[in-house]
C-alpha cells in the first residue's frame, strides 16, 4: 500500500519493516537530491541496460536501470510518465531502480534487471519485492499504430505500462503478493506529478529512489 510521507515522498507500507532499506518516489514537491548527499543516477536512453552503482555516486553512465548493494548509497531514476520500478531483496540487502518506458517494457528492462541482480547478489526472484511508481496510467496514454502493435494491440489504442511491467515481474518469478502498485497516473494529477504528456519540454522530473542504510 502506497502512502505519501512528510517529506512528499510516495512509500509502500509494506518495505517500511525493513530497516536497511531507504526508498520512495518522489513528488513534484520533493527535493531527492536534497535529501541524500550521495545519489547515483544515469544518463536514461530508453533502453534495457543495467548499471551496478558499487558505491559511486553521480551520473554515473548510460543506462535505465540502477543496482546497489553498498551501505551508504541510495540510486534514483528520473521520470515524467514513464514508469518507475524499485526492486528490494531483502535476504541481500540490495536494490535496484529501473525507468520503463514504452522502449524500455518491451526491451523487458525489468526482468533484465531482475537477471542482473541474481548474478551479482545472488537473487532469488521469488523474494523480491517490487514496488511501481506513479507514472501514466492506462487512462492516458494512447499511442499510434507503431506503438501499439508492439504491445499485442492493433491501430490507435491505449496501452497500460503499469500493468505490462506488473506481468513481466510475475513472468521474472516475483510472487503477486510482493508486488505492490501505486496506480497512480502521472498525467491525472498535475497537482502531485510531473508529466511529459502534460507539460512537455516544460515538464521536471520526479525522483524514484531505492538505498541500503
Ligand atoms: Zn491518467
Amino acid at each position: 500500500m502506497f502512502y505519501k510521507d512528510s517529506d512528499q515522498v510516495y512509500r509502500v507500507r509494506e518495505l517500511d519493516s525493513l530497516a536497511w532499506l531507504v526508498h520512495g518516489f518522489g513528488t513534484r514537491q520533493a527535493d531527492i537530491p536534497g535529501l541524500f548527499a550521495q545519489l547515483a543516477t544515469l544518463k536514461q536512453i530508453h533502453s534495457a541496460t543495467c548499471v551496478a552503482a558499487a558505491g559511486r555516486s553521480g551520473v554515473l553512465a548510460k543506462g535505465d536501470a540502477l543496482l546497489e548493494d553498498t551501505a551508504g548509497s541510495v540510486v534514483a531514476v528520473k521520470t515524467a510518465d514513464c514508469i518507475p520500478i524499485l526492486l528490494i531483496d531483502d535476504r541481500h540487502r540490495a536494490v535496484a531502480a529501473v525507468h520503463a518506458g514504452w522502449r524500455g517494457t518491451v526491451a523487458r528492462i525489468v526482468q533484465n534487471a531482475i537477471g542482473d541482480m541474481r548474478a551479482r547478489f545472488g537473487t532469488l526472484p521469488a523474494e523480491l519485492h517490487a514496488a511501481i511508481g506513479p507514472g501514466i496510467g492506462r487512462c492516458c496514454y494512447e499511442v499510434g499504430p507503431e506503438v501499439a502493435v508492439q504491445f499485442g494491440g492493433q491501430g490507435r489504442g491505449h496501452i497500460d505500462l503499469p500493468e505490462t511491467n506488473r506481468r513481466q515481474l510475475l513472468e521474472g518469478g516475483v510472487a503477486s503478493e510482493r508486488i505492490y502498485a501505486s496506480d497512480l497516473c502521472t498525467m491525472c494529477h498535475p497537482d502531485e506529478f510531473h508529466s511529459f504528456r502534460r507539460d512537455r519540454e516544460a515538464a521536471g522530473r520526479l525522483y524514484s529512489f531505492a538505498g541500503v542504510r
